[in-house]
């Protein structure tokens, strides 16, 4: 699949097969869609979890409506309650990075299993959209896939 290779300013900088690359700012890349693609990313991204005292590895990768693809991987601290999922991670980096619009996440745990994202994630995601496709993938790249809506009814939204 051809992409767009995109600098975080917009500019298009080539073409080539459609993956996830970091920029040096920790950033972005890419893409046309491709939910093998997500789960690769998120795949790889999970090579990068930092966590020393569960051992629970997982990596995300979020899409944005332009395309773009934003990894994250889990970060675990002594002080537990620190830790920050791989979700977040990766949702935080995009929104670092300037981006609101998301249609797709992609995690994985690297097990036989498909994992849900946590409920603090869920709510975060749902500050952007509960259209976000959730794929749940196993160590196989097969996945599940609902939408946030799905996975979190009745979100809470502050109404001031
Ligand atoms: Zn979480």
């Amino acid at each position: 699949m051809l992409a767009a290779f995109v600098s975080p300013a917009d500019s298009i900088i080539g073409w080539g097969i459609g993956q996830c690359f970091s920029t040096p700012l920790g950033g972005v890349i890419v893409v046309s869609f491709s939910v093998e693609e997500l789960i690769k990313a998120a795949a790889e991204a999970r090579e990068n979890a930092y966590a020393p005292y569960s051992n629970f590895r997982v990596g995300a990768a979020i899409m944005t409506k332009g395309h773009r693809c934003y990894t994250g991987c889990n970060i675990e601290n002594a002080s537990y309650g620190l830790t920050c999922c791989a979700e977040r991670v990766a949702l935080f980096k995009a929104v670092a990075n300037n981006e609101r619009d998301f249609t797709a996440i992609a995690l994985t745990t690297g097990t036989d299993k498909f994992i849900s994202p946590c409920g603090a994630c869920r709510q975060v995601l749902a500050e952007f959209s509960l259209n976000i496709e959730v794929y749940m993938a196993n160590k196989n790249g097969e996945y599940v896939v609902k939408s946030l809506a799905e996975l979190l009814p009745d979100a809470f939204k502050l109404e001031i």
